[in-house]
């Protein structure tokens, strides 16, 4: 069994350790708790425990959740693959997006956000190991994307979030996510307001501390590993 405020704590400590280490400033990085693939139980234990922020990555398996912890402060942030029969729920029910990849998904997101509610803050997912995947804007597309978001009245733009290939060693796995770094900054350098560096996982948290940045994502060294077995995926 899991101890979930142990586990936190824990964490904290390594966290503003690291900060340290690496020269950042104190409390500069926030901890979303991924909790896809985690029961309800672990969830109501990290709340328990002061987190406020959790990450799902499938519609389906977040919204009995949301539903059931609707009373809890809480934020809801969804880091998994957009789809369009899925962004109309996504723009109700979550504070904010980290995997907006696409023109599309954007506008959907900005027209299918509800009125009465803030703008969805979102994060562009950025392809930083290009040869790899599809999924992420390619650099040479982020600028066009940025601009375009910059025009939609119900999305605040809010940073990038990108998922490096794994690498082995610490130092290649900061390189991979200076080269999110630099392009963050350099947004930054051309006067669009963005707070929020959304990089490193589990297995690399303390490389992208290093790298810069301010918002980490992770579900293993949370809640412990995730059940596979017991969430149906329909995607
Ligand atoms: C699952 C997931 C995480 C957390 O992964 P861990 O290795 O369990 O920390 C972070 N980000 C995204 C986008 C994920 O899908």
């Amino acid at each position: 069994m899991q101890n979930i405020k142990t586990n936190l704590t824990n964490l904290l400590t390594q966290i503003r350790a690291c900060e340290q280490e690496f020269h950042r400033p104190a409390n500069s990085v926030a901890l979303l708790a991924v909790s896809k693939q985690q029961p309800i139980e672990k969830i109501q234990q990290a709340i328990a425990a002061g987190q406020r922020c959790f990450g799902e990555s499938y519609l389906q398996e977040a919204l009995p959740k949301i539903l059931a912890l609707a009373n809890e402060s809480i934020e809801w942030h969804f880091i998994g693959p957009l789809q369009s029969n899925k962004t109309k729920k996504i723009a109700e029910y979550f504070q904010w997006v980290h995997s907006v990849d696409s023109l599309r998904m954007a506008k959907r997101l900005n027209n299918q956000r509800p009125a009465h509610l803030p703008p969805l803050n979102i994060c562009l997912e950025i392809n930083v190991s290009a040869e790899n995947t599809k999924k992420g804007v390619k650099s040479e597309d982020v600028f066009s994307l940025i601009d375009y978001c910059l025009t939609l009245p119900n999305l605040k733009l809010r940073g990038l979030m990108a998922i490096p290939l794994p690498q082995k060693t610490f130092e290649s796995q900061c390189l991979e996510f200076q080269k999110l770094t630099s392009l963050y900054k350099n947004i930054q350098e051309r006067g669009v307001m963005l707070d929020t560096l959304s990089m490193g996982m589990s297995n690399d948290w303390q490389a992208a501390i290093a790298a810069g940045a301010n918002l980490l994502r992770i579900g293993t060294g949370v809640f412990g590993k995730r059940n596979h077995t017991s969430v149906a995926h329909p995607e």
